[in-house]
């Protein structure tokens, strides 16, 4: 309506329909519906939305077996379609089965049923697990537990995915959860069983339920210990199992080659991925300021403001190797003494290369990738350097608050983060992503208001990056795109709360502060 406050944008997670796209999306869809029937005006739905919101995203990836909408019967296009379901009451929430031939009112919904996230989800479980077969969603697994002793059949079969079993009492909904979580990935197949037969459970050590039990491809099996029995922390820690990878989205899917296994080739480097490499930072280094800002043949306006900046920030907070500290400082230097308007990009070039053969000065011009080492050409590289060096100099700029005294950035909380989104905006070569950052940026980074928070900002922002990259052509098989850290990396970072994942904040920053903390870089492999 005129005037009426949006409840549901296109930002979140779920589909908004109106009078025309209801009918079409509904009608024989592959997959099941929750309908939410609200209206802007009213307090109690407007309270409610960032609960629907959350929901939605929660249970994002059961999208193939069951959708979340909404439509505002406060829009006077909508009154007439929201009358034809019998909708008095705001907000009324209705579920429609897949392959639905006709138009259906949509089955109800348990009267007074608590409208929590966890409460909603178990009602859909329960609405899935009792559709009539000819209205099952095809990509909605069969919910029903296997015995125990199937178990056993299933370790000594070699499939060529893992399999995770979740041993549950009757009444829980961990294994469900988690087998919806997995609909749309390739590589595990998750099934539940119940913990009536005591006697099975004991032979295979499972001493407590919820667990979860993994068999591996290779045929080797346990239980996984080390977790807190939480759907959250199953499956985040499921989809980080070498092969579990989300299905190709359609789109890339007509882009890309078909899926390969991950090659090893010959001089891939192991590396241990919760370590930083200075080769990843310097090679990323190397390429921004030969590569990247090198296409700009003259500087000058924002974009030689942006690079002076940059290079106050890398002086002042970049951990590096004593020669590339040196380069920074005589780049700084000569930065801050030239009054000039505009410099072609040769003369900061012949510093970078040290043409003045100035001693101590030096950046590797190799790009060698380690931590940022993609399993294919063309994957990972210099995007994964770049969010790793602004990660390291939020952190570095928490650590020393009074790094940026006397110079242009000084007293700015934001400085890293707002040097970065200018970076991004003029320099960043892959526009589609400055785009996509660039509105992160101006929905938020103006909230960020110390240094830590900048820190917390960056990692959620990324987080929220890999979400929407996840299962895209751009994702190497090696480093599937997941909540980062995962549960394996930082167990005390995550945690439920009535039953919905939620990271401890204070972990997290704990975490950061540590994993992107200068003592903890390698310099194996640098040159
Ligand atoms: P990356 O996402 O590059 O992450 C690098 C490393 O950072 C990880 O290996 C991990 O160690 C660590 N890490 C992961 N998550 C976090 C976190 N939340 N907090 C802290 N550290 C973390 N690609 C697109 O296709 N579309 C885009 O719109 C897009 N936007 C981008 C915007 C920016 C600003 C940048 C720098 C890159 C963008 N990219 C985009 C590239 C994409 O995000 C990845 O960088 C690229 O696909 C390589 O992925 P990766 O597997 O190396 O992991």
């Amino acid at each position: 309506g005129a005037g009426a406050r949006e409840l549901y944008g296109p930002q979140d997670p779920l589909t908004i329909l109106d009078r025309s796209s209801l009918p079409w999306t509904l009608y024989n869809s592959s997959s099941a519906w929750l309908l939410e029937f609200y209206s802007s005006w009213c307090g109690h739905c407007v309270q409610y939305a960032p609960t629907w919101k959350l929901l939605a995203g929660d249970v994002k990836d059961w999208d193939p077996a069951i959708k979340i909408a909404v439509i505002d019967c406060a829009s006077e296009d909508n009154t007439e379609t929201c009358k034809q379901y019998s909708i008095q009451y705001y907000p009324s929430f209705r579920f429609f089965r897949a392959f639905s031939k006709e138009f259906t009112q949509g089955e109800g919904y348990k009267k007074d049923a608590d409208h929590d996230v966890q409460t909603v989800r178990q009602l859909m479980i329960e609405f899935l697990q009792n559709s009539p077969t000819e209205s099952k969603a095809p990509a909605c697994p069969s919910l029903e537990p296997i015995e125990p002793s199937q178990v056993s059949a299933l370790i000594s079969r070699k499939d060529p995915h893992y399999t995770a079993v979740i041993f549950e009492s009757p009444d829980s909904f961990v294994g469900r959860e988690v087998m919806l979580d997995f609909v749309q990935y390739d590589g595990l197949v998750v099934r539940r069983a119940l913990d009536t037969d005591k006697e099975a459970l004991k032979q295979l050590g499972v001493a407590s339920v919820p667990s979860c039990y993994l068999i591996y491809p290779n045929g080797t099996h346990g239980l996984l210990n080390n977790l807190k029995p939480l759907r959250s922390l199953f499956s985040s820690h499921l989809k980080t199992l070498p092969g579990v990878r989300k299905k190709k989205l359609m789109q890339a899917a007509i882009t890309t080659k078909p899926a390969k296994e991950p090659s090893a080739s010959a001089d891939w480097k192991t590396f241990d991925k919760s370590k930083m490499y200075m080769a990843d930072l310097e090679s990323g280094l190397h390429y921004l300021l030969r590569v990247e800002v090198a296409t700009h043949e003259t500087l000058e306006g924002d974009e030689l403001r942006v690079f002076k900046d940059l290079i106050t920030i890398l002086y002042k907070l970049f951990p590096g190797r004593p020669h590339v500290a040196r380069l920074l400082e005589t780049l700084q230097d000569w930065l801050v003494s030239m009054p000039l308007d505009e410099i072609p990009y040769n003369a900061i070039l012949d510093l970078v290369n040290n043409k003045m053969q100035i001693s101590g000065i030096h950046l590797t011009s190799r790009l060698q990738w380690v931590g940022c080492q993609g399993s294919e050409p063309g994957l990972r590289g210099y995007p994964c350097s770049l969010w790793k060096l602004f990660h390291t100099l939020t952190v570095q700029a928490a650590a020393q608050p009074n790094a940026l005294a006397n110079t242009a950035l000084e007293d700015n909380h934001g400085a890293v983060l707002q040097t970065m989104r200018r970076y991004i905006k003029h320099f960043f070569g892959c526009r589609d992503c400055a785009g996509h950052f660039e509105s992160m940026a101006k929905e938020s980074m103006d909230e960020v208001k110390t240094l830590n928070e900048a820190v917390l900002w960056l990692w959620k922002k990324h987080n929220k990056v890999n979400k929407r990259l996840a299962g895209a052509a751009s994702e190497d098989p090696r480093s599937p795109k997941v909540d980062w850290p995962t549960p394996d990396m930082c167990p005390a970072c995550h945690g439920e709360v009535k039953g919905v994942h939620e990271w401890n904040e204070d972990e997290v920053l704990r975490f950061l502060n540590q994993h992107y903390g200068s003592q903890d870089i390698l310099l194996r492999y640098a040159d």
